[in-house]
């Protein structure tokens, strides 16, 4: 059996891990970090740092292919990797989708729509920036943000100088924030051979930028969501990427049209594809380990209805109630303290009791 090499110990290493093991493969995590929850369901585990290059030789020597959980891996980390064997995704997926300046570029370059933006470099620019964009803006930095991190408000060029203070004076993106009827997010996988597949559109909602749900079906049109999901494929392709990625968007609407902005691109498996656990045949991760492992890539297809909630901070200590509650999968990550604003598991539940005004969908959706 070959192994699959996993870089960062999170949540989404582990669930990859159980993926893995489930279809006979075994899994090696690397992570600087000795209380990954990952580690716990590994068949192997190296604690190092990424840019430990005795390590990560010898890591790469004990594995077949290797993959990451976090796009924020250090260049010359993916350099030494993929120097010995094939790194899935690869290291254009990883430095477009680790700065918010290349991913909009991309999307500009292939012709889609993101919310108007400007770059900025310094306070000076910040100040220009917010004095050309329409206002409320938003200032994200290019680097390293995640639930909402790294983010601040700008209504107008005399709170941008501040704003870029707020934001540690990294270098960053100014954004239109975009009056959206809701967000949705696409996951798709794909292959080395370029064959690619797209789960259903997820409706996502957030909470102090934290994703606190996702629904499937969205509440978007059939147009439109062939629309995510031909976009997905579109930058998919245009990465050269191989494995799962997470497109995530806003979508505007207009009496009856609705159309889409890109927000961001994640390439990885992806917070809002969790539920594909229970409501498909394969879910993201066992996708995710199948383009990794050169395997054919699995059906997309769904079979239920799902509305995944996500357990932050303290919401994990009602774990016991959650658990009585039939119909509800619930996911704990072993993490071993509760930090406010820490994703400490999930739960998803499907059919019915995922959206009572619904009907319950059994049957095809086919991928893209
Ligand atoms: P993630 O944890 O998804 O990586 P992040 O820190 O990278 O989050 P974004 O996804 O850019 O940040 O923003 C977090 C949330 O803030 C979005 O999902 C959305 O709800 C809101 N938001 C971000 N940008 C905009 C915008 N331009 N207009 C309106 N709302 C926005
Ligand atoms: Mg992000
Ligand atoms: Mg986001």
């Amino acid at each position: 059996g070959s192994t699959i090499g996993i870089l960062g110990g999170g949540q989404l290493g582990r669930m990859l891990a159980m993926a893995a093991a489930r279809l006979g493969l075994r899994t090696h995590v690397y992570c600087p970090d000795p209380d990954s929850p990952a580690f716990d369901v590994a068949a192997a585990r190296t604690v190092a740092a990424y840019t430990d290059e005795t390590a990560l030789t010898a890591f790469a020597a004990g594995c077949d292919a290797v993959t990451f959980e976090f796009e924020n891996v250090p260049a010359r980390t993916v350099e030494v990797l993929s120097a010995r064997l094939p790194t899935r995704p690869g290291a254009r997926s990883l430095a477009v989708c680790q700065d918010r300046l290349e991913e909009k570029r991309l999307c500009a370059a292939l012709g889609i729509a993101t919310a108007d933006w400007l770059p900025v470099d310094d306070a000076e620019g910040a100040r220009a920036a917010a004095a050309t964009l329409a206002r409320p803006a938003i200032l994200k930095t290019r680097r390293l943000g995640y639930d909402g991190k790294g983010q601040a408000c700008v209504d107008g060029p005399e709170a941008a100088e501040d704003a870029f203070a707020a934001i540690g004076g990294a270098v960053s993106v100014l954004e239109a924030r975009v009056p959206f009827a809701c967000e949705v997010s696409v996951i798709g996988v794909r292959a080395a051979d370029g064959a690619f597949a797209a789960y259903d559109v997820t409706e996502n909602e957030h909470e102090a930028g934290i994703l606190r749900t996702s629904r499937v079906p969205a509440r978007i049109g059939e147009e439109t969501a062939a629309a995510a999901r031909a976009i997905a494929r579109r930058i998919a392709d245009a990465l050269g990427h191989v494995g799962v990625l997470g497109v995530e968007m806003f979508v505007l609407r207009e009496g009856n049209c609705e159309s889409l902005l890109v927000n961001e691109i994640a390439p990885r498996v992806h917070n809002t594809g969790h539920w594909t656990i229970e409501a498909c045949p394969a879910s993201q991760f066992e996708a995710h380990v199948r383009a990794v492992a050169g395997w054919p890539l699995p059906s997309t297809r769904r079979v239920a209805d799902a509305r995944m909630t996500n357990l932050i901070g303290a919401d994990a200590e009602a774990w016991a109630e959650l658990a009585a509650e039939p119909g509800a999968a619930l996911h704990l990550y072993g993490k071993r303290e509760a930090r406010p604003g820490r994703k400490m598991g999930h739960v998803t539940r499907l059919g019915p009791t995922a959206d009572p005004t619904r009907p319950l969908t059994v049957g095809e959706v086919d991928s893209a």
